[in-house]
């Protein structure tokens, strides 16, 4: 304070009460200051902030007023924040970081599956048939049985399912269930035959209707051309079925430590029904949210529907503004496009779903009007045509920031890596697909031969050429939670550590690029990145309170993390139970 580095005034008393005037005057004025910084809301205090801000990496403590953070700092610093009735949230020495967000999400999809029959922990064919028979006698009035989870590896050599398993156990409903990766679907004769799939049907384009060699339908559909057959038959849930569903997906998203998701299909149809529950003050994450274009070409309608979206939702809270394309499959199913044969079949090498100069075309439209493509690309053929294509529609839409998002990107042609850094364009990628199970290393690796496997899920070359990573789950593929995705991202290994080596250990990222990958990574890559994914004043307050300090425990252990808070715009959506605000630690 100024007045501490005057000279002392000389003894006299007139001196000693101006003396002690000032030193009030100095003290009042100090108080006024102080009270002058108008009060917080919530201060979060006694917190190991990882901030994701590069210029203030960590700090001890942050100040949230009106859902935004108003300052960052030492304990000291923020403690000026607190006025009579700031609410103070102790986070006990924990970790806190920004919120995470979930890049590639079906959010509709994964809501429902909740309530449905789930199968992905279940890795033997009698298994399944015991948890479906369970589930069938359990709901008894369902008219049709639908779940999601199994995987390949499941069927051996074979590697499809087949109908005849679930007939032996559901022979009078029928059941349909999604492979994990939700590309390959498994019907009982009964569904088969409500759909009247027939060894006459044609396969529809981009999709197959499995066939035994005598022609008959396996139950094995690829494809979503394939499985749209079944799934128009089934009855769709009402909308208050799909609302509470949505409630239940959200808070597992909040448990799991999402505060926002980028929706990669399957949501843009309920909008509407998002809205309906920001308005009813329910809503507890943020949606981006992209719209499929399906093939052969864009229409016009699908324009007219998506500048719609765009006009009417582009808060905070509820967006449009992306578009997503499929231009393949998925290796496991040898639909994924290659630019050289499968490894284990030469006699295929996998199919574009759309045809280049159509795709092309679409991307610099739709790019011209201001859009973000998302593009499901999981073959290095599949890679090339979509680098190739947003780089040229950034010839001819100069200027524009578009930020285009490759998805998936399991395979890759070396050629190719440095062009996500050289055009901007984002590397849109789900850790747990790398995750080396015997899916991956049994089905997935031997499908694409041992030279392509050392370009699986490149994150470490990717970024090291200046592209910006963003990461998500791909659920119901895999989990909401992202910490198992985390520990793959610093381990690739499994929970228990196969293989000693890691898979491809040589793509592993460290844990500031990962967490990076989740958050300011995330936040870039759907244009966020001014209000969000960071801990910094100006921001919102979105953050997670973790029950382990990721920087300080083994790399092994991450997957067991634990979300004890998680804010989204300031309110507290989700709080564990055994979290006690004053608890140290
Ligand atoms: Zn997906």
């Amino acid at each position: 304070m100024e007045s501490a580095e005057r000279p002392p005034l000389p003894h006299s008393r007139l001196h000693f009460t101006i003396q002690l005037l000032v030193l009030l005057f100095a003290a009042l004025s100090a108080g006024a200051a102080a009270q002058s910084l108008p009060a917080a809301d919530t201060l979060l205090v006694n917190a190991r902030l990882y901030t994701v801000n590069s210029r203030q990496p960590w700090a001890e403590a942050l100040a949230v007023r009106g859902g935004n953070i108003v300052a960052v700092g030492t304990a000291a610093q923020i403690e000026k924040y607190r006025g009579p009735s700031t609410r103070v949230i102790n986070a006990g020495g924990r970790l806190v970081l920004p919120g995470f967000t979930d890049c590639h999400i079906h959010f509709m999809d994964g809501s429902l599956s909740l309530q449905r029959i789930n199968v992905e922990d279940v890795k033997t064919i009698a298994g399944i048939q015991e948890a479906v028979r369970k589930f069938a006698a359990a709901h008894p009035r369902d008219p049709w049985i639908l779940g999601r989870g199994w995987s390949y590896d499941v069927f051996g050599k074979a590697a499809l399912p087949d109908k005849k398993y679930l007939d032996e156990v559901v022979p009078d409903r029928p059941v349909l269930l999604e492979g994990y990766d939700g590309h390959t679907y498994w019907a009982n004769s009964k569904a088969l035959a409500a759909a009247g799939i027939t060894r006459n049907t044609p396969d529809p384009p981009n999709g197959k209707i499995v066939r035994d060699a005598q022609g008959e339908p396996t139950g094995a559909l690829k494809e979503d051309a394939a499985v749209e057959l079944v799934q128009r038959v089934i009855p769709q849930p009402s909308p208050e079925e799909r609302l509470h569903a949505l409630r239940q997906g959200m808070a597992a998203a909040n448990k799991a430590g999402l505060v926002r998701v980028h929706s990669a299909g399957g949501d843009f149809a309920y909008l509407d029904l998002l809205n309906e529950l920001r308005e009813k003050g329910q809503l507890t994450l943020r949606f981006y949210v992209s719209d499929i274009a399906r093939p052969p070409q864009l229409m016009a309608e699908e324009i007219t529907k998506l500048e719609q979206a765009r006009a009417k939702y582009h808060d905070e809270w509820v967006s449009g503004g992306a578009v997503k394309f499929f231009l393949d499959g998925v290796v496991e199913s040898h639909t994924a496009a290659m630019l050289q044969p499968y490894a284990d079949d030469p006699t295929q090498t996998g199919k574009l779903f759309w045809e280049p100069d159509n795709y092309k075309r679409a991307v610099a439209e739709l790019n011209g009007r201001g859009f973000q493509v998302f593009t499901h690309a999981i073959g290095d053929r599949a890679v090339r045509l979509a680098l190739d294509s947003y780089q040229a529609s950034y010839q001819a839409n100069k200027g524009k920031n578009l930020r285009d998002r490759v998805e998936h990107i399991e395979t890759i042609s070396a050629a190719d890596i440095p062009r996500f850094g050289q055009l901007g364009v984002i590397a849109s990628m789900q850790p747990l697909h790398a995750y080396p199970n015997a899916d991956t290393l049994k089905v997935w690796s031997p499908n694409i031969g041992p030279e392509r496997t050392t370009r699986a899920w490149v994150w470490h070359s990717i970024t090291a050429s200046g592209g910006r990573l963003a990461f998500g789950s791909d659920w119901p593929v895999v989990t909401l939670r992202p910490w198992p995705g985390v520990q793959t991202a610093l381990t690739r290994q499994t929970a228990e550590g196969a293989p000693a080596g890691g898979f491809v250990p040589n793509e592993r990222i460290t844990l500031p690029q990962t967490i990076e990958a989740y958050t300011l990574g995330a936040a870039y890559a759907g244009h966020r990145e001014k209000t969000e994914g960071s801990l910094q004043p100006g921001k919102v307050a979105d953050l997670i309170l973790l029950n382990q300090n990721l920087f300080k425990i083994p790399a092994n252990q991450a997957n067991k993390t634990q979300v004890l808070l998680t804010m989204v715009g300031g309110k507290v959506v989700y709080q564990a139970a055994d979290f006690s605000n004053r608890a140290a630690k």
